[in-house]
């Protein structure tokens, strides 16, 4: 490591200032010290979210649930509101890297970096879910924009996430032994506003696939996944998987999620 300095403010505002002026925002630091480790990140000043009580929590608002962006994985797979209503997102959360992984990591953290293959970004695009920040609410939709790559500013900071709980939904992912992280995961829900699949693992960023969902609209069964060409053309291949192979997965994996929700 090099010399930093480390600024723990209390507030919303005070942390979207210093983050204006350059500071590096640090929740869980699983992905941002890591990467300072091996010098791929060289921030001159990290602003320490931690003591920002009003980041943290996880409350039920008429359908949905609003996690704050402090909460950490280890509380959301933990919470009995939302293991009772909402399963699939508790399961997700409890499922995710290893325990010290889910103890310190944070669904902003997790939302902020957008890793290709994190499994809370299909969580969300699968919720259709919105994301709150300091300056706006932004519909998951327009939120995730590819590699490592969101729709936030320099100095706008996550401050919660909200879920609207769908009438049914599950995930499934297949681990990279490795790393832990999935291979593929698909995320699929099944609510008021019809049927939403995400996808995580297999391309440049979480992506929803259409021809699943339509075929699932018509007929939400395993069967009717099954029936869906997945087009491996877009897909990642790497040393783990080629193209063709997480094009299987996502299918596969499909097919078990809405198996899993139909209980
Ligand atoms: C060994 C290992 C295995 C893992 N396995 C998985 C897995 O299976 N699935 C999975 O989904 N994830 C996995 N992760 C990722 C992990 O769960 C965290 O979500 C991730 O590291 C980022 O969260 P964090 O709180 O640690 O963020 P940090 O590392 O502190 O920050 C990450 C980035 O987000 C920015 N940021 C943080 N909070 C905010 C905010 N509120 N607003 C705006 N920007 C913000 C930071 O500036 C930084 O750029 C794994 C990580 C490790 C180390």
């Amino acid at each position: 490591m090099y010399a930093f300095t480390l600024e723990r403010p209390a507030t919303v505002a005070d942390a979207a200032k210093l983050a204006a002026a350059g500071g590096k925002l640090l929740a869980g630091g699983q992905t941002l010290l890591a990467s300072m480790k091996l010098r791929l990140s060289a921030p001159e000043q990290l602003v320490d979210l931690g003591a920002i009580k009003e980041l943290v929590g996880i409350r039920k608002e008429g359908n949905a649930f609003v996690i704050g962006a402090m909460t950490r994985h280890l509380d959301v797979g933990a919470n009995a509101e939302i293991k009772a209503a909402y399963p699939a997102l508790a399961w997700l959360a409890d499922h995710i890297g290893d325990r010290q992984v889910r103890a310190m990591g944070t669904i902003g953290g997790s939302l902020a970096n957008n890793d290709p293959a994190a499994c809370y970004p299909s969580a969300v695009l699968g919720s259709g879910a919105t994301v709150i920040t300091s300056k706006r609410e932004i519909a998951a939709d327009d939120f995730f924009q590819g590699l490592f790559t969101t729709a936030l500013e320099e100095d706008e900071l996550i401050t919660a996430v909200r879920f609207p709980i769908p009438k049914r939904a599950a995930y499934e992912k297949l681990r990279q032994k490795a790393s832990n992280f999935p291979l593929v995961g698909v995320f699929v829900t099944q609510g008021d506003s019809g049927v939403r699949v995400a996808v995580t693992g297999a391309g440049n960023g979480v992506f929803r696939h259409k021809g699943l969902e339509e075929a699932l609209a018509k007929s939400f069964t395993p069967e009717a996944a099954a029936g869906v060409k997945i087009d491996s053309s877009d897909l990642n291949s790497d040393l783990h998987a080629s193209a063709a192979y997480r094009a299987n997965l996502i299918n596969v994996l499909t097919q078990r999620a809405v198996k899993k929700a139909l209980g």
